[in-house]
C-alpha cells in the first residue's frame, strides 16, 4: 500500500529565483501584479524577493518597496531569501512572516554564489539567526541548503557533508530545512534515500525541496519527496529560473506542472489549477521569451478531448 501525503504546501518562488536571472527588468508592479494574481489562483506562501546586493541581483533591487506593497489578503505569508545580517534587518523592517537562510552544501559552489567556504557562511548564518530569534520571535526561519544533492563543480554530495551542514542549521535553533536540487543533479532514488537517511539522523526537523527541472526529473524528485512524507515544495510558475552554471537548461520545476501532479494524484495543494495556468500564460509578455510548462503546452490530463471517428491512431 502506498501511502503519500493528502495535502501539501507550496511556495511560489518565481518573483525570486524565477526572475533573478531575467534579462529584461522586471517592475515592481509588474511583480504585484502577478502576487495578486498567485494569490487569486489560492496561492498562501510567497517567496517574493532576495534581500542582496542590488549590484549582484538587479532584479531584486525593489525587495523593500516590493513587500512595502504587497497585498495582505487571504493569509497569504511572505518570504525572502537572505545571506547576512544586513539582509535580516532590511527584511524584519519589511515584515516578512518567514527568511530563507541560505548556504551550499559545497564549498565551491558556496565560493561562487557568496564568495566564501560553507564554514564560513554557516557562521555568519547562526549569527543572523539569533538577531532574527531576539528580534522577531514569530519570524519563521527556514534553513535552504543549497547544491543539496550534487555540485556542478565538485558532483555528488556526500552524505555526510549535508548532515554536517543541516547538524549546524539545527544548532541555530533553526526546526524547517529545505533541500535545494540548485542545478537539477538528483535523482528521485537518491532523493528518496537522502530524506530517509536525513529523517532518521535529525528527527526532529520538517523537510522541504526546492527542486530545479534542469534534466527532466524535477517531478520525479518531487514524487520520491512525497513517498518520504515531505509536505513542502518550492516552485516557480512556468518554470522559470534558469541555471547559470548550466546554460539552456531549464528552471525550477513549473508550479502549474507541480499541482497538475498533485491533483491527478488526489494531493490537496489549495490552489485553482486553472486560475494558476491562465496566469502562467501571462509570463511570457513580462519576461520577453516562452515558458517551459507541460500543461500550459498540453492542458491537464483530464481535459478530455472530443472523440472523432477519423482520427489517426497514434501510440
Ligand atoms: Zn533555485
Amino acid at each position: 500500500m502506498v501511502t503519500i501525503p493528502q495535502r501539501v504546501v507550496i511556495t511560489e518562488v518565481v518573483c525570486r529565483d524565477g526572475f533573478q536571472d531575467e534579462a529584461r527588468m522586471i517592475a515592481t508592479s509588474e511583480k504585484l501584479a502577478l502576487i495578486h494574481r498567485l494569490i487569486q489562483a489560492g496561492v498562501r506562501s510567497i517567496e517574493a524577493t532576495a534581500f542582496v546586493h542590488p549590484k549582484v541581483v538587479p532584479q531584486m533591487a525593489d525587495a523593500d518597496t516590493l513587500l512595502a506593497q504587497a497585498p495582505r489578503e487571504h493569509g497569504v505569508r511572505y518570504s525572502a531569501l537572505l545571506p547576512n545580517l544586513k539582509g535580516a534587518e532590511r527584511a524584519l523592517a519589511a515584515g516578512l512572516d518567514e527568511i530563507h537562510l541560505v548556504v551550499s552544501a559545497s564549498d565551491s559552489h558556496n565560493r561562487a554564489n557568496l564568495n566564501r567556504t560553507t564554514a564560513q557562511s554557516l557562521a555568519q548564518l547562526a549569527t543572523v539567526a539569533a538577531f532574527v530569534q531576539r528580534a522577531a520571535p514569530h519570524v519563521t526561519i527556514v534553513g535552504t541548503v543549497a547544491t543539496a544533492f550534487g555540485c556542478p563543480f565538485t558532483g555528488r554530495v556526500p552524505l555526510e557533508r549535508l548532515g554536517w551542514v543541516i547538524g549546524h542549521m539545527q544548532a541555530m535553533g533553526i526546526e524547517q530545512v529545505v533541500l535545494a536540487d540548485t542545478t537539477g543533479m538528483a535523482n528521485p532514488l537518491q532523493v528518496k534515500q537522502t530524506l530517509y537517511a536525513l529523517r532518521e539522523r535529525f528527527p526532529q526537523l520538517e523537510w522541504g525541496l526546492h527542486l530545479h527541472n534542469t534534466r527532466g526529473l524535477g517531478l520525479a524528485n518531487a514524487y520520491a519527496g512525497l513517498e518520504t512524507g515531505v509536505t513542502r515544495f518550492d516552485a516557480a510558475l512556468g518554470g522559470l529560473g534558469g541555471c547559470p552554471f548550466a546554460p539552456g537548461a531549464t528552471g525550477n520545476i513549473a508550479t502549474e506542472d507541480l499541482v497538475h501532479m498533485l491533483h491527478e494524484m488526489g494531493v490537496e495543494t489549495g490552489i485553482d489549477l486553472d486560475a494558476l495556468i491562465a496566469a502562467a500564460r501571462g509570463l511570457p509578455a513580462l519576461i520577453g521569451h516562452d515558458i517551459d510548462s507541460f500543461v500550459v503546452r498540453s492542458g491537464k490530463a483530464c481535459d478530455l478531448h472530443t472523440f472523432s471517428e477519423t482520427a489517426i491512431a497514434r501510440v
